[in-house]
């Protein structure tokens, strides 16, 4: 695969210019914005050496894996620990600089960017924490998971982005990530009007049914409320069974493609509305 580099930086620096303008179009989302910002620019500085996962990247095989679940194992995530390290580090000052952190997991982050010894195994942990049967993050990881996600993004999306080109997700119908496991955390529906979840962690993105929850799999209409934004652009499905929410981006009368990284940070007051009506 030879597309990746420029194309990636081309597209980052779109997300960049969107941020930009929604910094101005809506004010109160400033420090979110250049938090974000902030982070795309360290995650763009690693990525760009990131290598390819050290998976087989072919077809029949990876079908094979998907069969059996989760495709990406630890094992195969090109994770360079001293970049991690940096991230871990450069993410944490980001947060605290924004508010997003307090000082206290601040120094938290930083005793696990110095212990080169445990980090791979911590990182581990959280990494298949949503598998079923896996125990829960460690107290050394435990309330850091913003943080860890963040610090992963690079070496997620690599391994992410190289086996999607080379996979079929169509047999995949589960609430949770092909490839990494983890939940989603935004939808995007398309000009076909296919709801396609989006990982919270890889961004890999997979056909859903329209309506079901992801998180508890209730698929009665009946117990899931539906609403867009008023501006048309966003949807929230909130599910009155397991009180939780998902979010999407309505493509269909879009002027860009959806952009998590950019997404996420204009759903904000989609998010603290859910909240404050009782979801999560
Ligand atoms: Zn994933
Ligand atoms: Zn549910």
């Amino acid at each position: 695969m030879n597309e990746p580099k420029a194309q990636v930086a081309r597209s980052e620096s779109r997300e960049i210019a969107e941020l930009r303008r929604l910094k101005h179009d809506q004010p109160d989302l400033s420090s979110a914005v250049d938090l974000q910002i902030e982070l795309l620019q360290l995650q763009r500085r690693i990525q760009a050496r990131v290598p390819l996962p050290s998976i087989k990247l072919e077809a029949e095989y990876l079908g094979s894996l998907l069969a059996n679940g989760p495709i990406l194992q630890f094992e195969h995530l090109p994770v360079d620990w001293s970049d991690m390290r940096l991230l871990l580090r450069g993410t944490a000052s980001a947060m605290r600089n924004h508010e997003a952190l307090e000082e206290a997991d601040f120094r938290r982050v930083e005793a696990l960017a110095r212990d080169a010894v445990h980090l791979p195994s911590i990182v581990r942990i959280w990494y298949e924490s949503p598998r079923p049967g896996a125990p829960p993050v460690g107290p050394e990881a435990a309330g850091l998971e913003t943080v860890l996600q963040q610090a992963m993004r690079p070496f997620l999306t690599r391994a992410s982005d190289a086996v999607m080109a080379r996979s079929d997700f169509t047999t995949w119908t589960k609430g949770f990530c092909p490839l990494c496991g983890a939940e989603p955390d935004l939808a995007v529906i398309t000009t076909a009007a296919h709801r396609l979840l989006i990982c919270s962690r890889c961004a890999a993105r997979w056909k859903f049914d329209q309506i079901t929850c992801p998180f508890c799999l209730n698929p009665d209409r009946r117990r899931i409320t539906s609403f867009a934004s008023r501006d048309g652009q966003y949807r929230l499905y909130a599910c009155g069974v397991c009180e939780r929410y998902l979010k999407a981006y309505d493509a269909r009368q879009a002027s860009r493609p959806v952009m998590p990284a950019v997404d996420s940070v204009a759903t904000l007051p989609l998010d603290a509305a859910a909240i404050q009506k009782g979801f999560r």
